[in-house]
This record gives structure tokens, sequence and C-alpha cells, in this order.
């Protein structure tokens, strides 16, 4: 106990994860981490905190997680730093400090925790975690394509892709942006007074994340607004309709909506989510789109880069089943003496890959307690006489079955 007797609680907006929400967790990741592997994908770690600028430039600067949610301070050093917000900004700072502009396209995966301050609510924290797929120094809608399948495959692989849908967009090339931009400013320009504060302050900087505003009112403004489809270059528009057939091809249901458009400053062409009506408010799983100009902010050459980022807690919340708790083998010594060859069982079914435990203290009754309460497959009974023979009883404790066995066989009956 601290001084005042008071029990610490974990920091708002953070969790402990124990038990089934720490096996949903790492059930997500694991399954993520596999299915990338399989589409090429390396996986990257980089620092949990950054230079400030790291982030500041990379997510542009009058992006919401900049303005409003970084978790930013002064080192003893006198650095600004911040702790992580997502990944990629890291991982293309990372690819320029490693000298890897040169060997592309570099194909990431990326897990781990990200912090925002933002207001905890279910599905929102404010350490939360995330996977995510990038593919760095692609132009190529086939690198789209193929880091959108790849998260459907995720998802699919996790059970969970029958309550998901992609919704997708393109944001065009630059001339059709300028165009596009142009046209919203026009548009909004005429509903000024409808619009939120936040949304007249966008209006001549980023008009698009207007179209992106979760305020009741500038959604009924953005309902009439123009889409980009009228205004893509014909470059663009040939880039949409080739990673459409990509994906058709691939089998990645999607359906259009010309409302994505993504926080960031710097995306280009495709933009995409996945969401659900399973979570409420929090309905986006995964995000992602193209983005070009990053890794020149790191101060390496123009890269043109595709990616996504997906909440590992949003996704656990989605997961049917738990993933079962894992069923070990209790060994069980009857009297003191019977101690020393549990040892040896023990380190036999452990060196085979088995689960195995051995409770600390105990007589037989209380360790038989023991093993049914760990949810242990089946316990290894030693008794002194059976030992001096070389055997065991093995119980199965689903069944109750019970049926003496050699120690020479148990790992391969246990195996
Ligand atoms: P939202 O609109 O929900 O705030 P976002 O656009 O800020 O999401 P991204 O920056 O694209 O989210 O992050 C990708 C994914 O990470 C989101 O789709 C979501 O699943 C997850 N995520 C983002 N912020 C949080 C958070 N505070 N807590 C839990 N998960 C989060
Ligand atoms: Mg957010």
């Amino acid at each position: 106990m601290n001084k005042e007797n008071v029990a610490l609680q974990p920091v708002r907006g953070t969790r402990d994860l124990i038990g089934e929400d720490q096996r949903r967790h790492a059930h997500v990741i694991d399954t993520a981490r596999r299915v990338a592997a399989t589409y090429g994908f390396d996986e990257w770690s980089t620092p949990v905190f950054e230079d400030t600028r790291v982030f500041a430039r990379g997510l542009g600067d009058t992006s919401d997680v900049v303005m409003k949610e970084m978790y930013s301070f002064t080192d003893r050093g006198g650095e600004s730093l911040t702790l992580r917000p997502e990944a990629t900004a890291g991982v293309c700072r990372a690819l320029v400090s490693n000298g890897l502009t040169q060997s592309l396209p570099q194909k990431v995966f990326y897990a781990g925790p990200m912090f925002r301050y933002e207001r905890p609510q279910k599905g929102r924290y404010r350490q939360f975690h995330q996977i995510d797929v990038e593919v760095l120094g692609s132009a190529e809608p086939l690198a789209d394509a193929e880091v959108i399948g790849c998260g459907w495959a995720i998802l699919q692989a996790l059970g969970v892709a029958k309550d998901v849908v992609l919704e997708l967009n393109t944001l065009g090339d630059r001339e059709s942006r300028d165009a596009y931009r142009a046209a919203l400013v026009a548009y909004f320009s005429a509903h000024k007074d409808k619009l939120s504060e936040d949304s007249l302050a966008r209006l001549e900087r980023n008009p698009l994340r207007i179209v992106d505003s979760k305020d009741e009112g500038d959604k009924r403004v953005v309902a009439d607004a123009p889409t980009i489809h009228a205004h893509l270059t014909e470059a663009a528009a040939a880039f949409y309709a080739k990673l459409q057939d990509h994906l058709a091809r691939i089998g990645v249901p999607f359906r259009e909506n010309p409302r994505i458009v993504r926080g960031l400053d710097y995306y280009s062409h495709t933009a995409f989510e996945f969401v659900t009506s399973q979570l409420g408010a929090q309905g986006t799983v995964l995000g992602g789109g193209r983005y070009e100009g990053l890794v020149e902010e790191m101060g390496g050459p123009h890269t043109p880069c595709i990616g996504w980022a997906a909440g590992v807690e949003r996704l656990s919340m989605l997961l049917a089943e738990p993933p079962p708790a894992p069923r070990g083998v209790a060994v069980v010594p009857v009297g003191e003496a019977a101690e020393a060859a549990a040892l040896d069982v023990l380190q036999a079914l452990r060196g085979a890959g088995i689960r195995a435990e051995m409770a600390y203290r105990g007589n037989l009754k209380r360790r038989m307690e023991r093993a049914n309460r760990i949810g242990a497959r089946a316990a290894v009974i030693l008794g002194e006489a059976e030992l001096a023979r070389g055997v065991a009883q093995l119980k199965d404790l689903g069944t109750g079955e019970q049926a003496e066995v050699p120690i020479a066989e148990l790992v391969a009956k246990l195996g």
C-alpha cells in the first residue's frame, strides 16, 4: 500500500489485459502477424516515443491527432518527445534512418501500443493497440489491392469479416484534389451558417476535413456536398478503376463511399475503412489509404506508400468466441518422496512442449482440487509404490477415466 493506504488505479483510458482479455488481444495480433507473413510482410518495431517532429510533420499540423491528442513532453535533456499516436510516421522515419529508401518497396507489418489523449469510452482508450500494414515505395494500384486484401484476409481469419464492410473511395491525384477542394470551398461557403466552429476553421485550410466531420449539423450539410468523382483526372479515374478490378479479382467485396476522406494531410488516391455496426459509435475497425510526401517529411526522397491500421481492442470485441484457455497437465506427487520424481516428469513433459504444472504444496486432495481449478486436462498421479514400479496413474480430468501408464510413455500419451 502507498502512504495514503488507497489502492492505486490504472490511469484513465488505460486497461490491464488479463485472462480472457489478454487471450483475445494476443489472438488478434498473432492471427494478423501470421496472415501478413503469408502476404510477404516483414515485421518492424520502432521506439514507442519519438522526436515530436516525427508526428507533427508526419500527420500534418492541422490533424486532430496533432492538435488535440498527442502525449508530448519535454524530457530531462530538454527534448520535445511524443508517445507515438500511430505507427506510420515512425515507420517512414525508420525507412530513412536505416538507409532503406534505395531498397523499395518495403512491406512492413507492425503491432504495438499507441497513445492518444482522447475522451475514453467503449472502444476508445488513451493507450490502445494497433496492427498495421504498409507498402513503402510503390505507386501501383496492385499494392493497394494487396494491402486491402491482406486486411480482408485478417478479418476473415479472425471470423469477423461477416460483420464488417469495406468502404472505398478515392481522393484522386493532386490535380483532382485541387479542383475538388475549390468545389468544396464554394459549396461550404454557401452554407457557412450551418457549419460547426471546427468546420468553419477548416473551410479555407482543409475543406476535405469537413467531409469527415462527426458533428450532426455538419453531416447534414455534407450530405449534399459535391463528391470528388466529377473532378477526377483521367489518370486518377483509371487508377481507381484498376484497383476496383483487382479487388474484384481477389474477391474482396466493397461498397463505394464518397464520404471517406481520412484525417491526415498526405492522402492521395485510395482511402478506405472497414466498418461495422456492432460497436456503436466506434464503428471503424480498420482504416487506411495511399499517401505521399511522408517519407520526404522525414528527410527521404518522394516515396508513394499505401497502408492501414486497425484497432486491436475493437477487433477483440468483435471476436465471437474468446480463444479457449490453455489446458495443461497437472503433475501430482503423493508424499514428499515422490516430489523429486515428479520434478523429472515435469521436466520431461515441458521439454516435449507440453504445458505442465505442479502445485508447490498440498496433499493429494488439495492438489487434485487445484488441478481442476486451473482447468487441467489430465493429472499424472505419482504414488511411491507406483514409482517403485516405474509407472504413474494417468487421470483424464474430462472423463474421469484413470489408467496406469509407464512413466517412460507419459510424453507420448500426453503429446
Ligand atoms: P476514430 O474515427 O475512431 O477516432 P481514427 O480515424 O482516429 O479513428 P486511425 O488513426 O485511422 O483512427 O486509427 C486506425 C484504427 O485504430 C481505428 O480504425 C480504430 O480501430 C483504432 N483506434 C484509433 N483510435 C483509437 C483509440 N483511441 N482507442 C482504440 N482504438 C483506436
Ligand atoms: Mg480518432
